[in-house]
């Protein structure tokens, strides 16, 4: 799925074949997590494959490179140029695209100076299922109070989003709610999340999740079709009078929500606001008509 035989990728500043690319066994990455990474979507246009909100994406990655102090000497200008020539070398039109930026040798000391840019591209549908998700509270917490911080796309912070997506997997549930250390909503495994009630949207403030570049751009949305969105602390008790509710995120867009921890919300996705957004999103991001929005 992530790569064929002639698939070609940028690793340190070469254009290779996948097959051909040699990692570091021995990396910090690969050892002790300490490497970062983003993800990014393109899409077939008229005018060739775009990019939605590259800029954003790697100024993000940027932000995660000096939370653990690694120096990524390529500016967001010339890694969105990588990203388009790497779509061009594979001839991808809809594309996920992978940058990832390692640590060299292990060491748990971190002046090892090192750092390897591998961005690699594949063709990988919405990565949340289409039909409505059934959702549940994890029993893992998203953050404890001096952990590495929430807001950064750190390999390590992931290992707790693989373990609260196996909890949630293994008990007949599709993704999970990471809650912080006071009990407060903050995020799927991987995306972002909003709920719905009496047509006002409400997600958790930033600093504690991710800073979605599909979250900021559903409340956009959602502001432009004269809605409210509010950002506040909330629990999941409060979730039991929602309306309906949704993740955002660049692999799964927009992805309902039937059911959080076996409670079924009621009203018709169909009738939600959320679904209204839902086709704004479809519409202009993913047929093309994002062209005459923020594109890079
Ligand atoms: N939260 C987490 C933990 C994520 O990993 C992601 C994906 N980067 C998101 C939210 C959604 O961010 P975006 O909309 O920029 O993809």
């Amino acid at each position: 799925m992530y790569f064929k035989r002639d698939t070609i990728l940028f690793l340190n500043g070469k254009w290779l074949k996948a097959t051909d690319a040699m990692g570091n066994l021995f990396s910090q990455t690969l050892h002790h997590g300490n490497g970062v990474y983003d993800g990014l979507r393109a899409y077939e246009t008229g005018t060739g494959p775009q990019i939605f909100k590259a800029k954003e994406h790697f100024k993000r990655l940027h932000y995660s490179a000096s939370t653990m102090s690694i120096q990524l000497d390529y500016t967001p200008e010339e890694l969105t140029q990588i990203a388009y020539k790497l779509l061009q070398k594979n001839n991808l039109g809809n594309a996920y695209i992978r940058p990832l930026i390692c640590k060299g040798r292990t060491t748990s000391s971190s002046d090892h100076p090192e750092v390897y840019l591998l961005m690699a591209a594949w063709q990988w549908e919405r990565y949340l299922r289409n039909d409505l998700m059934r959702v549940m509270v994890s029993s893992y917490q998203k953050e404890a109070p001096d952990h590495i911080p929430a807001d950064t796309k750190v390999c390590g912070n992931y290992t707790n989003s693989v373990l609260a997506a196996m909890e949630a997997k293994s008990k007949g549930f599709d993704d999970a709610l990471l809650l912080d250390s006071n009990g407060h909503v903050t995020e799927g495994t991987g995306v972002n999340f909003f709920y719905e009630k009496d047509e006002v949207l409400y997600t958790p403030p930033s600093g504690r999740i991710v800073p979605g570049i599909t979250r900021s751009t559903v409340m956009g949305y959602a502001r432009e079709m004269g809605y409210q969105v509010v950002e506040k602390k909330f629990t999941p008790e409060d979730l039991i009078e929602a309306d309906t509710a949704f993740f955002t995120g660049t692999s799964a867009e927009i992805a309902g929500i039937r059911s959080i921890g076996g409670h079924d919300f009621t009203i018709d996705w169909e009738d939600t606001v959320a679904y209204s957004l839902f086709l704004m999103y479809r519409q202009r991001v993913a047929n093309n008509e994002f062209r005459d929005f923020t594109l890079v």
